[in-house]
Order: structure tokens, then sequence, then C-alpha cells
């Protein structure tokens, strides 16, 4: 039985990926950069990688920079936008929706006064005409999601990559929920792209950037003090992970059949159905757009997230409240705000998200937890007929809400 329903926040690794993390940390240990010959392999182990990253994407090997995840890799793409922004009049555009790190590292390097977050839909999708409109000259980047880590709405980023190309600004592309989950095809084409392992089985801590052909501004190193990924980012590479990264992105690929999306996007669309029928009130949020398969978005019809989310923690289920405020004060979803939910119901709002092999059982126990907690939560009384608080098993409650 499967009760992890929190994949987009992080996956356990692969056995395939734990593999050959192990195979690179017994025999291949060495430093890439040094000369000798076991190093001289680490090297071309290294290198390997990343020419089956390059396959996976469908993009010349020289592009990839290894990072230690996608916080950096998108802090990384705003520095080198920033930098190779001639005046100081250049904006950046971004959605509406975009990760933290993405947002913050445009505020950082292009102040408000120069970022611009474009609407999105009320089903949370990229308003492409309102990119068209201001992409009118003076745009140093556009930065757009592939899928969103909250809602799971996939993003057009086909159409913002192409419109972009025809404007010559360059384009950027945060994957790191798209990866693993749908198939790469196209996204080696954006300027810059990026990945993070711990999304599709691979490890925390590793994670990759794009770079466009010429990449960026000759000068530019994101890390400094030393040569590796080619003056780029300096650092000793984490060249076991990075082989378990790639071995983990090959094997998620090798599901992504067009019969396993169907199916699972099938097993998604009946629990909401049914999380509607049998919960009065419920709502699912952007139920009729393309959404990553194992991902919804509930708003729960009364009650605060984190009642729901601690009650069903104890039945063993391990959900999120996305990153929406739990108490309703402070810090409410920018995401949600964009999609236009008030904030009464920013507090109700959980994220679920399957994995791989989460089946229609797995969603259909989730469901009989689910009305076990509403009916719970409405009569105020505990299953086993305790009433008052519910404490957390889980070691770390702040773990729960990571994203
Ligand atoms: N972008 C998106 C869309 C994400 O979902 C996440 C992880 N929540 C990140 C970036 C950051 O990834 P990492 O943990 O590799 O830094």
């Amino acid at each position: 039985m499967n009760r992890y329903f929190d994949t987009n926040a992080t996956t356990p690794l692969s056995e395939a990926a734990r593999e050959a993390w192990l195979k690179i940390s017994e025999k291949h240990w060495h430093n890439p950069s040094s000369l000798y010959r076991e190093a001289g392999v680490a090297k071309r182990h290294l290198e390997d990688c990343r020419e089956q990253l390059g396959d996976l994407l469908g993009c010349e090997p020289e592009r990839i920079v290894f990072t230690s995840g996608a916080t950096e890799a998108n802090n990384l793409v705003f520095e080198l936008a920033a930098r190779q922004t001639e005046t100081k009049a250049g904006r950046v555009l971004i959605s509406g929706v975009e990760h933290p790190s993405v947002r913050e590292s445009a505020r950082k390097w292009f102040g408000k006064e120069r970022l611009v977050e474009l609407p999105v839909t009320a089903d949370g999708g990229l308003d492409l005409s309102a990119l068209e409109k201001e992409l009118n000259g003076g745009v140093a980047l556009v930065s757009v999601m592939a899928a969103n880590n909250e809602t799971g709405v996939l993003q057009p980023w086909e159409a913002v990559r192409d419109l972009c190309a025809k404007a010559g600004v360059p384009f950027h592309c945060d994957a790191a929920q798209w990866l693993g989950k749908l198939r790469a095809n196209g996204l080696g084409d954006c300027p810059f792209l990026t990945g993070s392992a711990h999304k599709f089985g691979g490890p925390k801590g590793t994670g990759f950037l794009l770079v466009p052909e010429d990449g960026g501004t000759p000068d530019f190193a994101g890390l400094t003090g030393g040569p590796q990924e080619g003056g780029r980012r300096a650092g000793t590479e984490d060249l076991a992970s990075i082989a378990a990264m790639v071995t983990a992105l090959e094997e998620a690929s090798a599901l992504l059949s067009e019969a396993f999306v169907r199916e699972k996007n099938a097993d998604r669309d009946w629990f909401d159905e049914e999380a509607r029928q049998r919960i009065p009130g419920l709502q699912v949020v952007a139920p009729k757009a393309p959404r990553l398969w194992n991902t919804t978005m509930l708003v729960l019809p009364r009650h605060q997230n984190l009642k729901w989310l601690t009650r069903l923690s104890r039945l063993g289920f391990a959900v999120s409240t996305g990153s929406a405020c739990s108490s309703g004060k402070e810090n409410p979803s920018h995401v949600m705000e964009a999609m236009g939910l008030d904030y009464d119901k920013m507090g109700r709002v959980m994220r679920l998200s399957g994995a791989w092999a989460t089946t229609r059982e797995d969603w259909a126990a989730l469901l009989e937890a689910l009305e076990n907690v509403w009916n719970e939560l409405e009569s105020g009384v505990r299953p086993g007929g305790k009433r008052g608080r519910v404490s957390l098993t889980h070691p770390d409650p702040t773990s729960l809400f990571s994203e």
C-alpha cells in the first residue's frame, strides 16, 4: 500500500539510483580533476553522465552544468541574465506562479521595478496574450515553469519558448516538476532549463542547469574558485549523485508511455470526482486544466488544512498543504493568490501528489481516510471515541510542510 502523497516535495531514492550511487562511491570516488588513471576513469564517467543526460533532454551535453539542485540552477539563471543585461532598463518576465527560487532571484537581481509577474488564468495557466504584449523590447529574460509544484498545472512552455525565440529574448524553463513525470521532448530546445534529481527518484542536493550553446557571457561563473564544469561552476563534482540522477531519470522516463500517463490521469480524475461526491463542498483546483498525472490540489469544505493533515498523518498518509498558509494569517500561497483564490480558501487547500507506483487502490484508500477525517472533524470525535486534540506521530512535524 502506497500512502505517500507528497511526491512533489521529494521522492525516495530509487533502487537503480542507489546502486549507481554505491558503484561510483565505492569504485570511482576519485577527483575527476586529478591527473592519474583512476581520476581519468572518474572524469570519463562524469562525461558519460553528461552525454546520457543530453540524450534524455535532446541537447548537446556541453550545455549541461551540474548543480546542487533546482534552487541553485534557478538562482544562477537570474544572476547570469542580470550580468548580460547591458542597460539597467532590462526587465524580466516571469509567470505569477513560479517557485520562490525563481521569484526571489528575479527580485534580487532585477528589483521590483524591473520584474513583471505575468497573470495566469483561473485555471492556473499562463495568459499568453499578456506575455505577447510585454515582449516588446527591453526584456532580459522570460522565465516560465513547465509544471506547477502546487497545482500540477502544465504551463504552455513550448509556446513561450517559440514566442521568445521569435522575439530574440532568452527563455528559462524550470522543469523540476515535469522531468521524470512527462516526456522531456522539446525541453532541450529551451535556452535555459532547470532540473532537480530528488523530484524523480534521484538523490537530494543534485540537479542541473542547461545554458545556451555559447554558455552566456564568457566570464560567467556561478561559483568561482575552480575550473570545474567548464569554468561555469567551481567545486568538485558529486559524481556519485550525478550518476544516480541520470540513472533515475532514465528509469522514470522509460515508464512514460502514453498508456501509462493516460491510466494515471484517469486514476487521479477518478479520485477527484469521488472526493467531490463523497465530501460535500470539496473543490478541486483547475480540474479541467492539463495537469501532472500525479497531482491534485483540493480546497477542503471546512476546517483548517493542518487539522486534516495531522489526522491523515496519524492514519499513515503523507500529504501537503502546498506552500499555502495554514493559519490563514501570514504568507498565503502566491500561486493560489495568482489564481484568484480568496484568503479563507487558502487556509483549506491540500496538495496530493502520488508516485509512479501509486495505484487506483491507493487513491481509494486515501479517499476513505479523507472521508473518515471529515466525519471526525465534523463530529469533533476521534475514531475510537475520544474527544480532543490529535498529536502528530511524525518525529519531526516541520518536515511535513517542506516544499
Ligand atoms: N522549482 C520547482 C518547480 C520545485 O518544485 C522545486 C522544489 N520544490 C524547486 C524548484 C527547488 O528544487 P531543489 O529542491 O532541487 O532546490
